[in-house]
């Protein structure tokens, strides 16, 4: 018997999964066009409090080291202090803007899975009972899912792993031999600050890294989101922003790279016990010394920079995602399934996309409920 059965649910128009910059935008353009908070939405979040996932950024990701943090649609976040933790402005401003707006999020609630309901309804299941809605806005970002590559021998190694989203902040590496992995703004952020206190560090990428000169201007922006916006629209799984816009090429960067923290090595071929180890690969000697063939890094730590998948396992069951491993997403809307959106997954993983998607998606709900009343 479905336990669902056995208890109430509750019946409203959309439920928001996801109390995170694009959850909270979501929230407020649906308060903003009409929709009555508990009445006729709810917003869930299983954290035990306001900031999404910069609660949980470590403490040296100070505000003056985030790049583009825009600000919820309606409150500015002004006057921040940038020596403080972003983990601490930023949730201190969700805070105020949840209570600003009143937009009472319901927490700590974990959603389980979402599936197909009756006449037409989709079933929410959570830690606190069930929620039947007609639309569903999907916000639930990835923090909660870092991806960790595999390696030959990962399991042998006898130092630590951590992964980005356990970074306790560059003293806990004093003296120790870091190889980081990854080669985001993750990795060259985490190298800059460990390499000081560090006995050594490598840095290891699949690919060689891409720095762009100057300012990244909007019309660049505007190309990189139209990237990812393509492979979402195939429904391929979507790659984050920073990977098709590259690393910018900022001060702290060009010192990284003239002093030698940021001179990148090709991945390694396996892990051993006491370190990383590159194979010969290519018969041709020469070629293969260049790219550090047969060479060995002893480290007592590796740190996967390795970034984050979308947290959207508890959508299984309505069974959105494509052959080639993603959902197709035509604005923010799934293309197998009208009601549900999703904001914040792939060209909307940003702060400034999130804003957006959040609009953009209340829109397309709006448009379907009011469509759905015509045709009754
Ligand atoms: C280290 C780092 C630095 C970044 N810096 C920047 C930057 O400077 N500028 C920028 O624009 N972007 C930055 N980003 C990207 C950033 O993550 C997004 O811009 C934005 O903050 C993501 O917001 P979100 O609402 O999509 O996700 P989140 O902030 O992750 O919010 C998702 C929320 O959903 C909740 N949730 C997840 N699963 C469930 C579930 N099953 N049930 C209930 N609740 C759930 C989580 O608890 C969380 O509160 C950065 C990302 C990282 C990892």
């Amino acid at each position: 018997m479905n336990y669902m059965s056995e208890v109430e649910v509750a019946e409203v128009q959309a439920v928001v999964i996801g109390a995170g910059q694009a959850g909270l935008s979501s929230a407020y353009h649906l308060r903003r066009t009409g929709f009555e908070l508990d009445r006729d939405f709810v917003v869930l979040d299983h954290n035990p409090g306001p900031g999404g996932a910069w609660r949980y950024r470590w403490r040296s990701l100070t505000y003056g080291k985030v790049h583009g943090m825009h600000s919820l649609p309606g409150m500015e976040l002004t006057d921040a202090d940038p020596a403080r933790p972003s983990s601490e402005v930023i949730t201190e401003y969700f805070d105020r803007y949840e209570r600003r707006f009143d937009l009472r999020v319901r927490r700590p609630v974990q959603v389980r899975a979402v599936r197909e309901g009756t006449g037409g309804r989709l079933l929410v299941e959570t830690s606190a009972g069930a929620w039947s809605t007609r639309t569903l806005i999907n916000a639930t970002g990835t923090w909660n899912r870092p991806f960790w590559p595999r390696y030959e021998g990962q399991e042998t190694f006898l130092g630590r792993q951590l992964h980005t989203a356990q970074y306790p902040g560059p003293e806990a590496f004093a003296g120790q031999r870091v190889v980081v992995v990854g080669g985001g703004a993750s990795a060259t952020q985490h190298l800059l600050e460990i390499a000081p206190h560090a006995a050594a560090t490598t840095w290891v990428t699949r690919r060689p890294p891409v720095f762009h000169e100057g300012p990244f201007d909007e019309e660049a922006g505007r190309e990189a989101v139209a990237l990812v916006e393509e492979r979402v629209r195939q429904g391929l799984p979507p790659r984050s922003v920073v990977s098709v816009t590259g690393l910018p090429l900022n001060d702290a960067i060009r010192r990284g790279l003239s002093d030698g923290v940021l001179d990148r090595q090709p991945m390694f071929d396996r892990i051993t016990p006491e370190g990383v180890e590159w194979g010969w690969g290519s018969p041709l000697l020469e070629r293969s010394r260049e790219l550090g063939g047969g060479r060995r890094v002893a480290a007592d730590v590796i740190l996967w920079a390795t970034g984050f998948r979308p947290a959207i396992d508890h959508l299984a069951p309505l069974r959105l995602r494509e052959p080639g491993g993603g959902i197709r997403v035509e604005g923010t809307r799934a293309v197998a399934d009208p009601r549900v959106h999703l904001v914040g997954y792939g060209p909307s993983a940003s702060t400034v996309g999130a804003n957006r998607a959040g609009r953009s998606a209340v829109r397309d709900i709006r448009r379907l409920l009011t469509e759905e009343r015509v045709a009754a």
